[in-house]
This record gives structure tokens, C-alpha cells and sequence, in this order.
């Protein structure tokens, strides 16, 4: 286990979406780690920053509220949404991110009966009882398969079935980035653009203008240490960071044995995030409700 006194991570998930540490049991995993601070970010919710920042407040380690956001993106890829430091009481946002879990809702059953379709049997109520408390996703429906023998691991089970394109595969509805960005900035946060690599646009011109377009709706900053972008990539993400006054942030994208070749704390081959970042993000959100 790694050693992160003083560092942070600024990307995790809880069994509020699919990662497999509950929020109290995160926060007891960041401590013992020493990590300074850690941010909930679940996909499309906010259902475990409560529990989360109830039991940081117990111990020598912070707890920075967040969410993780998917967005409709016209690339080959994926553009989620990180935002910090939002309200997790604020009306607007909840009423907003209910409309985002129906569509999830309306979708299980639907992956389900192609799964189906396909001759394998699982059901809805076995996803759900490895969801737990938290929404259903496509994580729980690939430890499912595992769990059935169907594949040998979660991997297996995108790879054949799961995966964007794949046999089971139905889209859900997303927000626009722009509505995203609002939102998160109207429930006083702010909006960093997730782990670039998985954009899907490549290093060049095409991510270039996102990030240019990404600064101009918004954006407060960029996750540019995170385990999949080699050291040439944090590079670029950082400079594009510096050029259009974005923020450089970093997280882990911990989802405990969802993941499991990912541990918390670990940004970049062994090395977190400076504990800098946090000032700077907070002066962003002071920035934005002032202005
Ligand atoms: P969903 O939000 O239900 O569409 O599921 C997306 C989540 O599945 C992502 O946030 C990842 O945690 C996970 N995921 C996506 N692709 C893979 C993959 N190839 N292997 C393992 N997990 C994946
Ligand atoms: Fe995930
Ligand atoms: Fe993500
Ligand atoms: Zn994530």
C-alpha cells in the first residue's frame, strides 16, 4: 500500500455508483493511507458525500464533495465531468441529477433483456442486490456475469458484451457539457474536464479545441495526473491547463475491487496530487459566485 502523507486524490467512487468501498469505509482507507484530502465523485450522484464527510469530520483527513458527470460528447470516446465543492443539498442539482438516474433507470432493464436475448440467463434483481443502496451500472451487471461463470472477469464482461457498441449495450440520455457545467456551478461548484485520455480525440488539434470550447462554457480545470495518461500526456493536459487558466487536478478514479489494478491515493506511478490544488479549486468557486 502506498504511502500518500500529504497528498490528495480528487477522483473516487462509493457504493453510492459503482465503486465497492462505502463512503465510511473510503474515508477510513484515505486516513489510513494518509492522504490529506479525498473527493467523492460518483457517477450521476451525490448519495454518499453525506455519510462520507460525517465520518472525515471524526478524523485527520478532508473530505471535498463531488460529482462525476457524464456528458454528451461527439467524439469516439467519453467526456465526464468532474465538479467540486458543489451544494449536495441544493434542490436545482438534485432535481436535475434525478432526471439523469431515470434514464439509468430506464436503461438496466433494457441491457438486461438483451443480455437475455443472447441467451444468458441473469435478471434485474441480482444486478440490483450488487448495487446495494446505490444505483445500478454497468459495473454491477459485469460482476454479475462473473458471478454466473458467464466470463472469467469484469474486463471479459465489457470486452464481449458490455462495452459502448457491444451486443448488450444501450445508450442512456446525458446532459449537455453545457448544462453540466451550469449546474455545477449553480450549485456553487466547479467543473473540471475528467481524464482527457478517454476523450477519445487524441493529443493534438481536435483536443486542443475542446479544451479551448471547455474553457469557454466554463470549466474551472483539467484532471491531468490520473493512472492511464503516460507522463507525455500529463505534459500536454497541463500546458493546455496553463494556456487557457485552467486549473491541473488529478485523481486516482478509485472504485475499490471494481477496479482492482487501481489503488486510492495512486495519481501518477506512485505519486499523488499536491494539496495546493484544493486552494486553488475553492479560489475558482469564490471566483465564479462572486463574479
Ligand atoms: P455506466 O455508467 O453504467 O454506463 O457504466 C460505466 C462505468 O463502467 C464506468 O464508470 C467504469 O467504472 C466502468 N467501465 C467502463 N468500461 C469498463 C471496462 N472496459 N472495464 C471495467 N470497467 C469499465
Ligand atoms: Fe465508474
Ligand atoms: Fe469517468
Ligand atoms: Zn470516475
Amino acid at each position: 500500500m502506498m504511502d500518500a502523507r500529504g497528498s490528495i486524490d480528487l477522483h473516487a467512487h462509493t457504493t453510492a455508483s459503482d465503486g465497492s468501498y462505502a463512503p465510511t469505509r473510503l474515508v477510513d482507507l484515505a486516513e489510513r493511507i494518509g492522504l490529506a484530502a479525498v473527493a467523492v465523485t460518483d457517477h450521476d450522484t451525490v448519495e454518499g458525500v453525506a455519510e462520507a464527510v460525517a465520518r472525515a469530520a471524526t478524523l485527520d483527513v478532508e473530505v471535498i464533495p463531488g460529482i462525476e458527470i457524464s456528458a454528451k460528447h461527439s467524439g469516439p470516446g467519453v467526456l465526464h465531468i468532474l465538479g467540486y465543492f458543489i451544494d449536495v443539498g441544493d434542490s436545482d442539482l438534485l432535481g436535475q441529477l434525478e432526471w439523469v438516474q431515470n434514464s439509468r433507470r430506464e436503461r438496466n432493464p433494457r441491457m438486461i433483456a438483451r443480455l437475455n436475448e443472447l441467451d444468458i440467463e441473469i435478471t434485474l434483481a441480482e444486478v440490483e442486490s450488487i448495487a446495494g443502496d446505490g444505483q445500478v451500472g454497468r459495473p454491477h451487471m459485469a460482476r454479475a456475469l462473473v458471478e454466473r461463470g458467464v466470463v472469467a472477469t469484469v474486463r471479459e464482461a465489457f470486452d464481449r458484451y458490455l462495452t459502448a457498441g457491444g451486443p448488450a449495450y444501450v445508450e442512456k440520455e446525458k446532459l449537455a457539457a453545457t448544462s453540466a457545467v451550469e449546474l455545477i456551478r449553480r450549485g456553487g461548484g466547479v467543473a473540471v474536464l475528467a481524464h482527457p485520455v478517454q476523450l477519445g480525440l487524441g493529443d493534438g488539434d481536435e483536443l486542443a479545441e475542446l479544451v479551448e470550447h471547455a474553457a469557454e462554457i466554463g470549466f474551472g480545470g483539467i484532471e491531468c495526473s490520473y493512472p492511464a495518461h503516460t507522463e507525455a500526456q500529463t505534459d500536454r493536459y497541463q500546458d493546455l491547463a496553463a494556456m487557457h487558466d485552467l486549473v491541473a487536478t488529478g485523481g486516482s478514479d478509485f472504485h475499490g475491487e471494481s477496479k482492482p489494478d487501481i489503488a486510492l491515493g495512486d495519481v501518477r506511478n506512485g505519486r499523488g496530487v499536491s494539496v495546493d490544488v484544493i486552494s486553488q479549486l475553492r479560489e475558482r468557486c469564490s471566483r465564479i459566485h462572486t463574479a
